[in-house]
């Protein structure tokens, strides 16, 4: 193994919450923080315009960045992979061999998608009718999918567990319902939602909009049911019912598949992670509960709200409050109430504008009422968003 090397303050991934907690640590003229942000990709994607790639508006280069663009310029960046955490030494060991010491270390490794859950998923992701947005790679083949689509079954899955932004698996589903619309295709189509949720949203207000919606579209949902199997040749999802434990096949011509997430296996094998493997962080100072140093956020911590680019956005500020305050030994106070937001987008043209907190009470941004699908807030999504992303909050501005 390598000799040890030392900094004040470690990050673990230079995605959305790490580059943005990275970039306020270091921003400011009088700034002397040594910080390290340890991320193996030379790539940083803007997720959330996956749905719209997925919908043929945006080629996916749009969505894509060199890591070295964004890394704030006074962070040092460790391309590697973390392996294992020794938070007792306060020391991490990469994939290459290196041991990493540090005084403050901030967890943001995202969540690990479990391509080869499902088997059959990972034969036929990409061609054969089976999509997904969940990817850089197949994103292009959900708009080929749908844009080649002569009707027939157009099935969408939602997994159980956390995913990356739970209102995404729906999105794609209400776009791809318009396209067949105007492509002349939709009479001929059968559009099914098969969801191991129990229903379509977890916020009462959204959910009652959404339900109306999904009735206006005649789409038919399949909820508390679980993808367990693709069969390739015949064209089969074969689904657990999570209520009777039996088991339903669906003959399907297009199959996009939110593939099942869990937190990734390095974290999940640490001391750090809780009984589920995300990192286990007070959920409103996001501290560590066991390792006063440490701190997370984002998709790879246990905060029990949405995991969404959003959140990142008030978590990551509440993380350096804290962390700052923690370095002077005073008391934590900012605090993060859960705060999350999905734009659940409707169709092309249209959205609806969900945000809520921990207890799933509706925090809405704008003075109008944000259950209704609304052409603003689909530019919104469109253009400002991504905008505010990469000016704003991987600056550290907003
Ligand atoms: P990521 O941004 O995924 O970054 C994790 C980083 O950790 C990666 O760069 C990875 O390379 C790195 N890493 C992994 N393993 C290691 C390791 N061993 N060592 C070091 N680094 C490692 N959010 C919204 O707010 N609104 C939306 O509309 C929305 N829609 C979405 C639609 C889709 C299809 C998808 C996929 C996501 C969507 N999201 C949306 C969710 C949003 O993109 C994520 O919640 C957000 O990117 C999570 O940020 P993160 O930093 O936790 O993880």
């Amino acid at each position: 193994m390598s000799p040890s090397v030392h900094h004040q303050v470690v990050i673990v991934g230079g995605g959305s919450a790490g580059i943005t907690v990275a970039a306020r640590l270091t921003g400011g003229w009088f700034n002397k923080l040594d910080v390290a942000v340890i991320e193996p990709s030379d790539k940083h994607y803007y997720q959330p315009l996956w749905t719209l790639v997925g919908a043929g508006v945006f080629d996916k280069k749009v969505t894509e960045r060199s890591e070295a663009s964004v890394m704030p310029k006074r962070a040092k960046w460790i391309r590697d992979a973390v392996s294992e955490f020794h938070s007792d030494e306060n020391a991490i060991v990469t994939r290459s061999g290196q041991r990493i010491t540090y005084d403050w270390l901030v967890v943001a490794a995202g969540i690990q998608i479990n391509w080869n859950k499902i088997p059959g998923l990972k034969e036929s992701i990409g061609h054969d009718g089976v999509c997904s947005n969940y990817s850089f790679e197949y994103v292009d083949s959900t708009w080929e999918n749908i844009h080649n689509f002569k009707g027939g079954t157009a099935l969408f899955t939602q997994p159980s567990g956390a995913v990356k932004c739970g209102g995404a698996p729906q999105k794609i589903m209400y776009l791809a319902e318009d396209a067949f619309r105007r492509a002349g295709v939709r009479d001929k189509t059968k559009v099914v939602f098969a969801a191991a949720s129990p229903n379509i949203f977890a916020v009462d207000k959204y959910r009652v909009a959404l339900a109306k919606i999904i009735e206006r579209k005649q789409i038919e949902c399949l909820f508390r049911h679980e993808l367990i199997q693709i069969r390739p040749q015949p064209k089969e999802a074969v689904f657990k019912n999570l209520d009777s434990g039996k088991l339903v096949s669906i003959h399907y011509d297009m199959l996009h598949v939110t593939p099942p997430m869990s937190a990734p296996n390095f974290i999940a094998q640490s001391s750090l992670a809780d009984k589920d493997g995300w990192v286990e962080v007070d959920k409103y100072t996001l501290r560590h509960t066991r390792f006063a140093n440490v701190f997370s956020l984002g998709d790879c911590s246990n905060l029990p709200t949405s995991k969404t680019g959003a959140a990142i956005r008030k978590q990551a500020p509440v993380v350096v409050a804290n962390l700052r305050a923690a370095m002077r030994a005073a008391p934590l106070q900012a605090k993060y109430d859960g705060y999350t937001s999905c734009p659940v987008v409707t169709g092309y043209g249209k959205l609806i504008l969900a945000e809520f907190d921990y207890e799933k009470n509706p925090r809405e941004t704008f003075p109008f009422d944000q259950s209704k699908e609304r052409w603003s807030m689909y530019l919104l999504k469109k253009y400002v968003l991504p905008l505010f992303y990469w000016k704003g909050m991987l600056k550290g501005r907003t």
